[in-house]
This record gives structure tokens, C-alpha cells and sequence, in this order.
């Protein structure tokens, strides 16, 4: 007997998530379709509301109700220390340590040959227009893949002849936090070019897992 025609639809569009396959698909579908209606409503409610409330940032490109977000409209933020991630959900890492008081950049993604994800699929163009503008050091925070490394050394040579200048060490204030940050997930120093590489052994207090830290010094 052949499924319900909004059946196969719904089948249809849960397999366009990512990581489900057709049967993951079918199993949801046959889920919702036993689930109460009070509690699909809700589910139905909240993907309608994600889409309406939630945008990104113009900026940075982090999520938002309100553009800009609230890292890049504060006052209390150092709008010239940067810290690129990958991903919105990056953001909310370094934001649980407490430690920085910078601004971000979400890339929205990494270098990846293999999927076809070059410089231009990512925020960089915008990432190198915000550099224009007082940024004084940059983190380069990207995953400890080989996508993620990849990435960082494709901006730590881009972004070396912009001319950012390493801040003052013993300066007080937001950049020395950031510094701390990346410092202290320190587990080997190598260099890539002029720039310092600091692979993060990610202690669990500061990062998430899955998250690598680089900073930059010129
Ligand atoms: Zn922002």
C-alpha cells in the first residue's frame, strides 16, 4: 500500500536534514504522525518561530534576534580584538568561559576541497572589511580538524600583510583576557609562517570540546 501522500512529503522533507537518511526519515514521520497534536503543533510552532525570530548578524554573522547582535552593538565590548570561529555555536563556547570581551566573526563554515567549500563560500570578504577598521589582534579560533586548521592558516596568511600589530603584553584590559583564553588551552607552539600556532589541548572549564584555539602575532 503506498504511503499517504503528506506522508511522503513529510518523509521528503525530514530527509532533506542533515544526517538523516530515508529510513531516520520514515521513523520520524511514522513518530509524528502517532505523536499527540498538541505536541507537533508545538514542534511546528517553534521551527515557524526560529525562522522568523532568528536571523544573523549583519556583522559578525552569529545568531540573533536583533541585528546587530549583542556582542557587536556593546559599549562594553573590544571592538578591535576579533576572534574568528566556524560556527554560531562556536560563539557560545568562548562566551561560557567568561574570559573574552572582544567582538566575533563567524566564517559560517571551513576550507573543505573535498566538499567543495572554498574562500568564497565562507565570511571572509567581510571578515577583511571589518579588519579595515581599527581591529588591532585577531584569535583565529577554528576547530582542531584538518578543515578548521586548514582554514586558519589560509587567513593567517591573508591577513598577515593587512598590517595588524600584536598588542602590548602587559596592556590591562580585554586583549591580555583573550590572550589568557588562548594561552592557557596552550599545548604545543609551532610556527606557521611569522605567525604563532597554539594547538589547544582544550582543558574542560574553557572550551568545549572539539574546540581549538590560534592566535596570531605579528
Ligand atoms: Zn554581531
Amino acid at each position: 500500500m503506498p504511503l499517504p501522500e503528506p506522508l511522503v512529503r513529510l518523509v521528503e522533507e525530514l530527509q532533506r536534514l542533515p544526517g538523516i537518511g530515508p529510513k531516520s526519515a520514515q521513523r520520524l514521520a511514522f513518530h509524528i504522525l502517532k505523536t499527540p497534536r498538541e505536541e507537533t503543533d508545538r514542534l511546528a510552532h517553534a521551527v515557524r518561530e526560529v525562522k522568523e525570530r532568528v536571523t544573523y548578524c549583519s556583522v559578525c554573522n552569529n545568531i540573533t534576534e536583533s541585528d546587530p547582535c549583542v556582542y557587536c552593538r556593546s559599549d562594553a565590548r573590544d571592538h578591535r580584538l576579533i576572534c574568528v570561529v566556524e560556527e554560531p555555536q562556536n560563539v557560545s563556547a568562548v562566551e561560557k568561559t567568561r574570559e573574552f570581551k572582544g567582538v566575533y566573526h563567524v566564517l559560517m563554515g571551513a576550507l573543505s576541497p573535498l566538499q567543495g567549500i572554498g574562500p568564497d563560500d565562507l565570511k571572509i570578504k567581510s571578515l577583511l572589511a571589518r579588519i579595515g577598521n581599527g581591529v588591532a589582534e585577531v584569535i583565529l579560533a577554528t576547530n582542531p580538524t584538518v578543515e578548521g586548521e586548514a582554514t586558519a592558516i589560509y587567513l593567517a596568511r591573508l591577513l598577515k600583510p593587512l598590517g595588524i600589530h600584536r598588542r602590548d603584553h602587559d596592556a590591562e584590559g580585554d586583549g591580555r583576557a583573550a590572550r589568557g583564553l588562548v594561552s592557557r588551552c596552550r599545548g604545543s607552539l609551532s610556527l606557521v609562517g611569522r605567525a604563532r600556532r597554539d594547538a589547544c589541548r582544550r582543558p574542560p572549564d574553557l572550551l568545549s570540546p572539539g574546540f581549538g584555539a590560534w592566535t596570531l602575532a605579528w
